[in-house]
């Protein structure tokens, strides 16, 4: 059977149950049914955002004593309706993982040693060099005398595990520090 991607998507969208796969001879209620079962039956479930890419997907976060157990894809998500790639289906690999950096290293100028520090050690680390950064570079007008009030010192990238609010908080912070090189990775 010959068909578009705009009318295979548009079919299984509209209908959003396994069976209605049937026309391509894939029959998925065993899936679908197992998928069910191996929804966890404790925890607590809170929702998150895919953090790998600009897609953007939404996830189901299920946690247990204090362990992340389950994760899947959200199906009241607007972007992902419950589907997630091979990535976003292997988040779970991200807490559950011995290898994961959950404190401050700092390496000094110069030093081949890392450090552990706390964090609002870093915060304020971070202050300080924003602040100077911007004292040094800091240009009130350019080379014609126009008024330009900003600082080509300082650079700031935004990312995919950025919901709105925060991108729009962080581009206002930004701006109000007078950068300009202000870019982010996602693109949505
Ligand atoms: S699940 Fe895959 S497609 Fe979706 S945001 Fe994550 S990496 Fe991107």
């Amino acid at each position: 059977m010959k068909m578009q991607r705009r009318t295979f998507l548009a079919t299984a969208g509209a209908t959003g149950a396994a069976g209605a796969l049937g026309f391509l001879g894939l029959d998925l209620r065993p899936s679908a049914a197992y998928a069910q079962q191996a929804t966890p039956k404790k925890g607590k479930v809170t929702t998150t955002i895919c953090p790998y890419c600009g897609v953007g997907c939404g996830l189901l976060v299920t946690a247990a004593d204090g362990k992340v157990i389950n994760t899947e894809g959200d199906p009241d998500h607007p972007i992902n309706q419950g589907s997630l790639c091979a990535k976003g289906s292997a988040l779970y690999q991200v807490p559950n993982n011995e290898r994961r950096l959950t404190g401050v290293k700092y390496r000094a100028a110069g030093s081949d040693k890392w450090e552990e520090k706390s964090w609002d050690w870093a915060l304020d680390r971070i202050a300080e060099k924003i602040k100077a950064t911007r004292d040094e570079t800091f240009q009130t007008t350019d080379s014609q005398g126009r008024v330009i009030n900003r600082t080509e010192g300082i650079a700031c990238m935004g990312g995919a595990a950025l919901d709105n609010e925060e991108c729009y908080t962080y581009s206002k912070l930004a701006r109000a520090l007078g950068v300009v090189f202000l870019e982010h990775q996602a693109r949505i």
